[in-house]
């Protein structure tokens, strides 16, 4: 009996050992120590055994009753021990890991390119100058050589303010007058800026618009200077040889004035649907700079001459990006922006 006592101590012991949860343990505990229990009943049967050995038996048992308790008692505590270290694990912030990155935003494709057109330039030696969104009928119109009856005077045309005399601006040149008055020549600078016209919009149009102004001034500028410039120019900018031609052109600041083409860049000049089968498109106008304009802004015409040319940076910047509606320039759709 006592024999078979001491397999059943060893036999609860490994069950203790081995259990890795409280319902384990409660099953264990259950098993010989509950009201049905193995070591409970031995002592319920205590009275079978003859006396000699009862004493013994009883004593043993009960020992083993004891120790088995705290074994278990031992076993529950380690365990709760250790799942309240996991709880804690899983609350514990550390405070070392790097936050989660903000969202930033990048540059609107209009500026990327901008500041394209400025490097390429000033490369070239030409300073980027800014002049005011709202100019005088003076700066925008007559100094530019526009008389009072020329049509893009016109409400339908020009954005004018309450005051009579004031307007948005509706290309960049008054800053070559501007800029004239200040400086003495030799001069190259460009002036990127907003303009703006009381056009309807449509995919190609936008009340809304920037403009690279560009101008010239020294003692012997002549049109082949311009040509090799905005060759340059467009060969950096699309990062491939690309062919210009002049064509004659009216724009009343400059004589002679020439339209400027560039070959197709779709289809390399051979003709397609872009270029409608020219071959050609058309990029900006540009010309000498006319004498009145220099005289104007207090140079003399005899001393100085140059060329002065404007292109819409928007459609520059369509080409390169192939962008087929300007309007999304200023939509301000997330699903746009994000692709530059
Ligand atoms: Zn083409």
């Amino acid at each position: 009996m006592l024999k078979d006592l001491k397999e059943l101590k060893n036999k609860a012991q490994e069950e203790v050992k081995q259990a890795n949860t409280l319902r384990e343990l409660e099953r264990i505990s259950k098993e010989y120590l509950g009201k049905k229990g193995e070591l409970t009943q031995i002592l319920h049967s205590l009275k079978d055994l003859p006396k000699t050995s009862r004493a013994e038996v009883g004593k043993e048992t009960n020992e083993i009753r004891e120790f088995l308790k705290a074994e278990i008692d031992k076993k529950v505590s380690g365990l709760e021990e250790t799942d309240k270290k996991e709880e804690e694990k899983k609350e514990w912030i550390d405070i070392s890991t790097p936050a989660p990155k903000p969202n930033l935003g990048h540059l609107h494709p209009l500026t990327i390119l901008k500041r394209k057109i400025e490097e390429i330039f000033n490369n070239m030696g030409f300073a980027t100058i800014e002049g005011p969104e709202v100019e005088n009928e003076w700066y925008n119109f007559d100094a530019l050589n526009i008389p009072k009856n020329h049509p893009a005077r016109d409400a339908w045309d020009t954005l004018w303010l309450k005051d009579d005399d004031l307007l948005l601006r509706t290309h960049t040149s008054p800053v070559q007058i501007r800029y004239m008055e200040k400086h003495q020549p030799p001069l190259r600078i460009i002036v990127p800026g907003k303009t703006f016209r009381r056009d309807a919009t449509d995919a190609s149009h936008d009340v809304q618009f920037f403009q690279i102004e560009g101008l010239m001034i020294d003692k012997e500028v002549s049109a082949a200077n311009f040509k090799a410039v905005i060759q340059e120019f467009f060969r950096q900018f699309f990062a491939k040889p690309i062919k210009v031609r002049l064509r004659p052109g009216f724009f009343p600041f400059v004589e002679p004035g020439f339209e400027i083409d560039m070959s197709c860049l779709v289809c390399g000049g051979k003709g397609c649907s872009t270029c409608q089968k020219t071959g050609w498109i058309e990029m900006m106008g540009a010309g000498m700079v006319h004498p009145n304009v220099l005289k104007a802004a207090g140079l003399n015409p005899k001393h100085w001459q140059g060329f002065a040319f404007g292109m819409g940076m928007d459609r520059l910047v369509m080409m390169k990006y192939k962008i087929n509606d300007i309007r999304l320039f200023n939509s301000g759709d997330l699903r746009f922006l994000k692709q530059f």
